[in-house]
């Protein structure tokens, strides 16, 4: 809901909300948001101990269950995304286990994309069954695979677009119209997308997850996480979870983060026009042999990201800052990877430095053969985080990598 006071967050442009969302100045009215490095809090009288325990009393009173810097990157990241409550985690990995522990019971189906994050494969292949949880895993471009695996205990959708690493596209909007039908939530790891390109509630998804570890730290540092929702089912799903199993995020990454989000914007902004540049020059190199990129129009889905694109705008403002491409085997792979002078080889993505990864030997190892060729990730693959460096001097360094793989 719009409003004419300057001053309300819920009017500001996305650039505003990341600078200045959140913030909470102490009593010295510091410029740079405050890092509360505190494990617990202490209360004037006895009295006021029990009532900010009963929550009669608004305050904190352990860092497990709130901390004011870490509440400062909860309400930033949730004015960026629209959400209209957030819960910080340790890492992503941590949002992922409690988004999907949160809601599931014993008896209960998921249905999921098979190109999935491998930890997140592994929480739902091996963990789920441990706890009577069963996933159908999905080709995650096909709507109409999402919609035939639905049973009568069809509970979660989990959707990760683009997918890690192969960059497939799950049409957001279309799954989440089959949830509602059946009262089903719909959660999305928009990690790939940041919150700039893609706004997954908008389409209609229920739950937002994050690994903050990437683009919003954007620089290598810490770890993070988080779940974004209404405030409701974040309250009652997550509040209580997140105090007693402890996956808290720490005051200091909180305070790192904060400072990533100031220049999430401009920093995936810029790394998207320089990776739109490079998968051209990269798709027309001839030892290549498949790219994926989403800002390309012989991207299989493309369509899709032409609608989901769009940072909730009407226009698609970029592709994003990861490539895919396919050099045929292992050994090309390797030769171009070890032949790279700037870009590191490096499984991190999101970060403002170039780097690239050989996914089979590295962040999907853990998938089977098998579960691997279902995704059609082989050997030659390669994934590319493009970072902040000149575009000049990334395109000659895998230019050059690429003659010699
Ligand atoms: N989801 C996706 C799509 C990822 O690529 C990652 C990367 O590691 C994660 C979740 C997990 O995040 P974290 O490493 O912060 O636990």
């Amino acid at each position: 809901m719009s409003t004419d006071d300057p001053s309300d967050p819920r009017d500001w442009e996305i650039p505003t909300r990341l600078v200045r969302g959140g913030t909470m100045r102490s009593a010295h009215n510091e410029t740079a948001e405050a890092l509360y490095l505190t494990q617990s809090f202490v209360y004037d009288t006895a009295e006021s101990a029990d009532a900010r325990f009963s929550g009669a009393e608004p305050g904190f009173v352990y860092s497990r269950y709130g901390n004011p810097t870490v509440q400062m990157f909860e309400d930033r990241l949730a004015l960026v995304e629209g959400a209209e409550a957030c819960r910080a985690t340790a890492s992503g990995m941590a949002a992922v286990y409690l988004a999907l522990t949160g809601l599931l019971r014993a008896g209960d189906h998921v249905v999921a994309g098979r190109a999935l994050f491998g930890s997140c494969r592994w929480i739902l292949n091996t963990w789920g069954p441990r706890y009577g949880v069963e996933t159908t895993f999905v080709d995650a471009a096909d709507t109409a695979a999402w919609k035939a695996a639905i049973r009568p205990n069809t509970k979660i959708f989990f959707i990760e677009t683009p997918a890690n690493p192969l960059l497939e596209i799950t049409d957001i909007a279309a799954v989440s119209a089959m949830a509602r039908d059946i009262g089903a939530k719909v959660l999305v790891d928009n990690v790939f997308a940041t919150p700039i390109f893609q706004k997954p509630l908008l389409l209609g998804a229920d739950i937002v997850i994050y690994s903050a570890t990437k683009h919003i730290d954007g620089q290598g540092r810490v770890l993070g996480g988080a779940i974004l929702g209404e405030t409701k089912l974040i309250d009652e799903t997550y509040r209580d979870f997140i105090r007693h199993t402890g996956p808290a995020l720490s005051p200091f990454n909180a305070w790192v983060l904060l400072n990533g989000l100031v220049t999430l914007d401009l920093r995936v902004r810029a790394q998207s026009a320089t990776a739109a540049q490079l998968a051209d020059r990269i798709a027309a190199h001839r030892k290549v042999k498949a790219t994926r990129y989403p800002g390309r129009a012989d991207h299989p889905q493309h369509e899709v990201v032409r609608r989901q694109f769009t940072g909730g705008g009407n226009e698609m403002i970029g592709g994003g800052n990861l490539i895919a491409f396919d050099l045929g085997n292992q050994a090309a792979a390797f030769n171009f990877l070890n032949a790279l002078k700037v870009v590191d080889i490096s499984n991190n993505l999101g970060d403002a430095r170039s780097m690239a990864t050989h996914p089979t030997t590295t962040t999907h190892r853990s998938m089977t053969e098998e579960q691997r060729q279902e995704i059609g990730l082989t050997a030659g693959w390669v994934r590319l985080n493009v970072g902040l460096e000149g575009a000049g001097d990334l395109a000659r360094d895998i230019e050059a990598a690429l003659d010699g793989a």
